[in-house]
């Protein structure tokens, strides 16, 4: 049993996941409580026993999953935006004394790659792009089963490839990046921005509501639909382009809503990936849900130590 533990900025969730994959018990915390370092150790701490103690298992390993920047092979934290506090403190140092096993610690959208890779929608594709649109958008890369790493095991950041120069100011430094385009808040910025007359400009707008409104027909919010298949086709097309992958695994609470934009996003495929099989390319929904990272974190620990191709 490898227990999990998900730092994101909203909450820190800790699970114990099973060698299939399946979360068997599970707690969450607000990460506002957890900004201060020993704090946030001794509330992971905690709900490790206690997740532990209500599956009724003993912990034999602990995969940590967070947003980055972390240091996958030295275990520390960077500059992550919401936990400053935590920069160069080791987690898995820290967790593995305290807990006497085995840690490791992931990018978390990298440990969804690895999750779906392992347990999910891209079981057996030995070539894989993971790519989560929601609040941002982010993913990983997996080459032969591997998680491709770049220098110093760096976490690539798919979603800050530039897809228009001339586009929106991006927190990276860029304009137009796929993220500023086409992230969860892009579409309700797009919708709000064409909206002004509209008694719904006032409304609490998100993305999953756009695409509710564009279900009903309604036409400003089946513009805001094409032009998100649109931009998101663009950098899906790159990534063909740049990969060939076997399958994109597509995630991310916009995701969820796919079905409204993979006819949009093939079209863009096919207009500009032609000097590539892109046909093979298999556009495969996520299928592990809104603990993804969670199981990600699990299947990290299972990629680091026991590599040799195993699949569970
Ligand atoms: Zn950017």
């Amino acid at each position: 049993m490898i227990a999990a533990v998900d730092i994101g900025g909203t909450k820190i969730a800790v699970g114990m996941v099973d060698d299939g994959g399946n979360v068997l018990s599970k707690m969450e915390s607000p990460t506002e409580g957890s900004h201060v370092y020993s704090n946030g150790l001794e509330r992971i701490a905690g709900m490790l026993r206690e997740t532990a103690h209500t599956a009724g298992t003993k912990i034999s390993g602990i995969g940590i999953g967070s947003t980055g920047p972390v240091n996958p092979f030295a275990g520390t934290f960077g500059d992550v935006d919401f936990i400053p506090q935590w920069r160069g403190k080791n987690l898995v140092k820290d967790l593995a004394r305290i807990f006497d096993t085995r840690v490791v610690l992931e990018n978390d959208a990298d440990a969804g790659a690895l999750a779906e890779a392992g347990w999910g929608a891209g079981r057996n594709k030995s070539r894989l792009v993971y790519v989560t649109v929601g609040t941002g958008i982010g993913g990983g890369i997996i080459l032969d089963g591997q998680l491709y790493r770049g220098v110093d095991g760096a976490h690539p950041e798919v979603g800050h490839q530039v897809i228009d120069p001339s586009g929106p100011l991006c927190s990276c430094g860029f304009r137009g990046c796929w993220e500023a385009l086409a992230a969860g808040p892009a579409m309700v910025a797009w919708f709000k921005s064409n909206n002004a007359t509209d008694s719904r400009a006032g409304e609490d707008l998100t993305a999953k509501r756009i695409c509710q409104l564009a279900q009903q027909g309604d036409q400003l919010a089946l513009r805001a639909v094409e032009r998100e298949a649109y931009y998101v086709g663009l950098g899906l097309a790159n990534l063909v382009n740049l990969f060939t992958p076997d399958a994109i695994v597509l995630g991310g609470s916009v995701m969820k809503s796919a079905v409204l934009f993979l006819d949009g996003v093939r079209k863009v495929i096919r207009q500009g990936c032609r000097f590539v099989p892109f046909e093979k390319t298999e556009l495969a929904l996520a299928s592990l849900g809104d603990d993804v990272n969670l199981i990600g974190a699990a299947r990290a620990w299972h990629h680091r130590f026991r590599q040799v191709g195993e699949r569970a």
